[in-house]
This record gives C-alpha cells, sequence and structure tokens, in this order.
C-alpha cells in the first residue's frame, strides 16, 4: 500500500519568518497519517530542519547540479543538501527545465548524483498547454519518463510528480479523467520499463493549482497518491486543508 505524500514546494519564497508556518503546520498535525515534505529555498534547508526536529516533517531541496562539487558557482551539490539535513530533492521541475535549459538528459544525470549521495528523488514531468491541445500530451509525457529517469530505481527512492504546465499558478486543473488517464498511463510506462515490484510501490503525485477545495475530488482519482503543491504549500492553513483530504 502506498502511503500518501503532500508535498510543497515553496519555489523562491520564504524567508526566516515564513518558517512559523511549519511551526503551525506541525502543530496542526502533530501525528499526520500521511508523509509531508516541504521544499523550502536552500537558505530555509537547515532552518527549517530544526524547526521542525520533534516533527517526522521532511525537507527537500528544490534543485541539484549533477557533479559531487567543483567550479559550478552558484550551483549545490546533492551531498551539501543532504549535508544540510534534507532528506528529498525536486528534478526537473518545469521552472527548471524552461528558465535553466533543462533537458531530460540533465535531469536524468542530476538524479543519479542524488540517489548516489542518498538523497530520494521528485522527479517532475509534464506538457505545456500546445502540446495537450494537439493530443500530444502522453507522448511527450512518455519522452520526459524515458529520458529523465534513471535506469536503477526504486518505489522507496523516487516519486514522480506530474505536472502540467498549463496549470501551474493559473488556477486551471485539467479534468479529473486528464488526471486519471496520465496517473495510470504514468504506472503502465513504469511497470514496462521497471516491473510491477517497482511501479506499484511508487508514489505519483498531481501538481499545478491544487487547493483545499479541490483536493479530495483530485486525490479520489485512481493513480494520484498526493500532490506537488505550490502556492497553497506556503500557508499553513491552506497546506493543512490538503493534508485532510488525503
Ligand atoms: P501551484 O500549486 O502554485 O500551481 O504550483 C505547482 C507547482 O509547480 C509545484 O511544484
Amino acid at each position: 500500500m502506498r502511503r500518501k505524500l503532500a508535498a510543497g514546494n515553496w519555489k523562491m519564497n520564504g524567508l526566516s519568518a515564513q518558517l512559523a508556518e511549519v511551526e503551525a503546520l506541525c502543530a496542526a498535525h502533530p501525528t499526520p497519517g500521511v508523509d509531508i515534505l516541504i521544499a523550502p529555498p536552500a537558505t530555509l534547508i537547515t532552518p527549517m530542519v530544526v524547526t521542525a526536529s520533534t516533527h517526522p516533517l521532511a525537507v527537500a531541496g528544490q534543485d541539484c547540479h549533477a557533479a559531487q562539487n567543483g567550479a559550478h558557482t552558484g550551483d549545490i551539490s546533492a551531498a551539501m543538501l543532504k549535508d544540510a539535513g534534507a532528506s528529498h530533492v525536486i528534478l526537473g521541475h518545469s521552472e527548471r527545465r524552461e528558465d535553466h535549459n533543462e533537458s531530460d538528459d540533465d535531469v536524468r544525470a542530476k538524479a543519479r548524483a542524488a540517489l548516489a549521495a542518498g538523497l530520494k528523488v521528485v522527479i517532475c514531468i509534464g506538457e505545456t498547454l500546445e502540446e495537450r491541445e494537439a493530443a500530444n500530451t502522453l507522448d511527450i509525457l512518455a519522452g520526459q519518463l524515458a529520458g529523465s529517469l534513471p535506469d536503477v530505481l526504486t518505489g522507496e527512492n523516487t516519486v514522480i510528480a506530474y505536472e502540467p504546465i498549463w496549470a501551474i499558478g493559473t488556477g486551471k486543473v485539467p479534468t479529473l479523467g486528464q488526471i486519471g488517464e496520465v496517473h495510470d498511463f504514468i504506472r503502465t510506462k513504469l511497470e514496462t520499463r521497471y516491473g510491477e515490484g517497482v511501479a506499484r510501490s511508487m508514489r505519483l503525485l498531481y501538481g499545478g493549482s491544487v487547493k483545499p477545495s479541490n483536493a479530495s475530488d483530485i486525490f479520489a482519482v485512481s493513480n494520484v497518491d498526493g500532490a506537488l503543491v505550490g502556492g497553497a504549500s506556503l500557508k499553513a492553513e491552506d497546506f493543512s486543508g490538503i493534508i485532510k483530504a488525503l
């Protein structure tokens, strides 16, 4: 049985004062029945780990470099994230793919590095509105899965997040049928490549304009094991509503 996962991606938001939201979230869910993960900006990883030290809340990085160390000004390695207290890293978010020209190959190399460093990975895939309207969604996602996932992974150390780019921060959400179609498709693709055991144990998250008001409907869709939440993860009250819906 896959344990549900509520993951928050703070993106480039949050100064120290924002940790009050994490305190409130931990207080609201002292013994959560689901896994809770938050990816703050790198500057808040250790402070967040300290803030949640008596709580099972896990902390993630939002990206890492594929190299272990070296002359890469401004970048952060998987080992550094781990050293700072993170247990996970989000990789291949569409904002990274777009703002930093990250390719599937880049994402796969980063995933290999992260897994080798002992981090768990949350690998993001998703289509543009143009690709959706041209009925290319499943082909695009198949290509991203084939290219972004390393050959060696497990259902325990890897999570896939389906985030249609047109649904991120827009208030637009695919129909439940569309979400179900994609999540079923991803599960099938995983089974073909990695076998039934890995495919069945890996969690598949939906991301893109998830809010307390639409979370229950989305979580009822087959093969949706949780959410990767942007804007609504910044306020304890909103994220708590989503956690309760799981
Ligand atoms: P929103 O929840 O703000 O749409 O962002 C989704 C996302 O990109 C999470 O990684």
